[in-house]
């Protein structure tokens, strides 16, 4: 499901200053009130939309991850992300309407002129493999893509399949009279131009294709098969708005750590001598190393938590940890005095497992991963 453009739903361009955004939204949350539209469920879903758009643009910091990545870099999923509920929009953008009504309501909202489709030049998509700590940390990435752009020295004329409006209307005669029907002029795609001369190397469209290096600020957080919107870097078209730059990620796998969401895995494997008298030990962490206290008695299979060592969350709220999952090594060959080493130990009570106290702590760690 393709969520709208946030400029589009509030009808504001790309450079709207925050007054005109304020103003646009104002407009929307009047026209689409449920005190106004009641039992309107289409109303009450453009006033959610409207109030989401507003939620993002008005806001610099995710106005500006939303105009480089789009959806993708506002609402961590790149779909659905739930929008807002009601109580949402009324405790944060009340006083936006609040003093609107009464005043507002008599005057005419009307318009509503359905604007012709802007030509958008078709998207480019790239494929980028990123290591777990450029995922963790975020990065800067230059690529170089080759892309359409509009070529210079071509000379445009009006079409004349359309007469430069860019829709062409049929008649056709039913029985119930003969009806008009509008459709987007095939000659030229509805953008009312066509290309005249144009210069060797120049395509059809009147672009022609260039090597472009693109500066891409990958967000921390992004994980494997997401997909970033950069838009407006995609292939340009004359008379229309390029199309966007699609980015796939690719995760390149750690060798020892395991990315589980939000979460790293890491498997430590201690001797069981280890286990039983405790020790310290070194892990590797995404960013360096820490050292953890084993204590004395840990059986296999405890997690430990180191807090905050995860994944930050792409919309920028809470990180992750790294748990690390312990697991006791059994050895597989003994030399002969180990052997009658740990024979002599073999009738100790100490070595015996404790059934109660086994299953206490099966028991937590079920809870633990359930
Ligand atoms: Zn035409």
């Amino acid at each position: 499901m393709s969520k709208r453009d946030y400029y589009e739903i509030l009808g504001v361009s790309k450079g709207a200053d925050e007054g005109e955004i304020k103003k646009a939204y104002r407009k929307l949350a009047i026209k689409f009130h449920p005190d106004k539209n009641p039992d309107d469920k289409s109303a009450e879903e453009k006033f959610k939309e409207a109030a989401e758009a507003y939620d993002v643009l008005s806001d610099p910091q995710k106005r500006s991850r939303y105009d480089q990545f789009g959806h993708a870099g506002v609402d961590g999923q790149g779909f659905g992300g739930g929008g807002m509920n009601m109580d949402d929009i009324f405790s944060q953008f009340g006083d936006i309407f609040g003093s609107a009504f009464g005043g507002a309501f008599g005057g005419g909202f009307g318009g509503g002129g359905r604007r012709r489709a802007r030509r958008k030049g078709s998207d480019l998509r790239v494929k980028m493999k990123l290591t777990l700590a450029e995922m963790v940390n975020g990065v800067e990435k230059k690529i170089k893509v080759n892309k359409s752009v509009v070529a210079k020295g071509v000379d445009f004329k009006t079409c004349t399949t359309c007469n430069g409006t860019g829709q062409t209307v049929r008649i056709t005669n039913t029985v119930l009279g003969q009806m008009q029907m509008a459709t987007t002029c095939g000659t030229c795609s509805g953008s009312g131009q066509i290309i005249g001369n144009r210069p060797p190397g120049v395509d059809a469209n009147g672009t022609k294709k260039k090597e472009t290096v693109i500066t891409i600020n990958i967000p921390p957080g992004v994980e494997e098969g997401m997909q970033l919107n950069m838009q407006g870097n995609g292939n340009e078209i004359p008379g229309g708005i390029p199309g966007d730059l699609l980015i796939q990620i690719e995760a390149i796998e750690h060798e020892e750590l395991e990315r589980h969401g939000s979460d790293i895995h890491f498997d430590l494997h201690i001797s069981f001598i280890d286990a039983a008298l405790g020790t310290s030990v070194e892990v590797p962490l995404v960013d360096g190393k820490a050292r953890i206290k084993i204590e004395p008695g840990t059986q296999s299979g405890k997690t430990l938590r180191l807090k905050g060592k995860g994944v930050p969350e792409i919309n920028g709220y809470g990180r992750g940890d790294q748990l690390i999952n312990i697991q006791v090594w059994t050895p597989n060959k003994l030399s002969k005095e180990e052997r009658s080493i740990l024979e002599s130990l073999k009738d100790s009570e100490n070595f015996k497992p404790n059934a109660k106290e086994a299953k206490g702590f099966f028991q937590r760690m079920k809870e633990h991963f359930s």
